[in-house]
C-alpha cells in the first residue's frame, strides 16, 4: 500500500501538531490509521461506522465552537479510493452525529489527493465538521474577514 507522503510540515498550524506530525514522519507512522489512531489522536472515537470514525479534532482551528473529523478507516488519500457505501455514510454519520449534538449549522471540509493542493497536513482521507458562533451572537464585534473562521483550501493562482 502507497503511504508516501504521510504529513505535510509546511501546513500544520499550531507547535503540538507540527511536533507529532514531525513524530509519525521520522517513524513513518501515519496517526490517523485506524490501527494507529489511539496512540497518535488524543481525542476518544465518538462514533464508528463501518468506513469512518468520528472525533474531535486534536487542534480545532481558530474560533471554532465545534471541529470534529470523520476519519476513514482504512488508509487512502482520494475520494475515488471510497468503497462503495463510504460516501452514504460519511454524510449518514455526520447528520445523526449534527442532530445529537444539536448543531444547528456546520460546515464539512473534504481535502482528497495531493497534499500540494490542498492545504493537508495528514494525507490519510479525513472530512472536518466545523461550527463556530451564530452571527446574531457576534453582530457588532467584530467585522468580515475576522469574524470568520478561516481554513485553507488550497494555494491561490497567481494573478
Ligand atoms: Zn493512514
Amino acid at each position: 500500500m502507497k503511504k508516501k507522503p504521510l504529513v505535510e510540515m509546511s501546513h500544520a498550524r499550531v507547535s503540538a501538531q507540527k511536533k507529532r506530525m514531525a513524530e509519525c514522519q521520522r517513524l513513518n507512522v501515519c496517526p490517523l490509521c485506524w490501527e494507529n489512531l489511539e496512540e497518535w489522536h488524543n481525542a476518544p472515537v465518538i462514533k464508528k461506522g463501518k468506513f469512518w470514525v468520528i472525533t474531535e479534532n486534536d487542534y480545532p482551528y481558530k474560533g471554532s465552537l465545534h471541529h470534529y473529523l470523520a476519519i476513514y478507516k482504512e488508509h487512502i488519500s482520494s475520494i475515488a479510493e471510497l468503497k462503495k457505501g463510504a460516501s452514504e455514510e460519511l454524510f449518514s454519520l455526520f447528520s445523526r452525529f449534527c442532530a445529537e449534538k444539536k448543531i444547528e449549522g456546520a460546515s464539512i471540509l473534504l481535502r482528497f489527493g495531493e497534499m500540494d493542493y490542498t492545504g493537508a497536513s495528514i494525507s490519510h482521507l479525513h472530512a472536518h465538521i466545523i461550527s463556530g458562533a451564530s452571527k446574531k451572537k457576534i453582530e457588532n464585534s467584530v467585522k468580515f474577514p475576522d469574524s470568520f473562521i478561516i481554513s485553507v483550501l488550497g494555494y491561490k493562482t497567481p494573478e
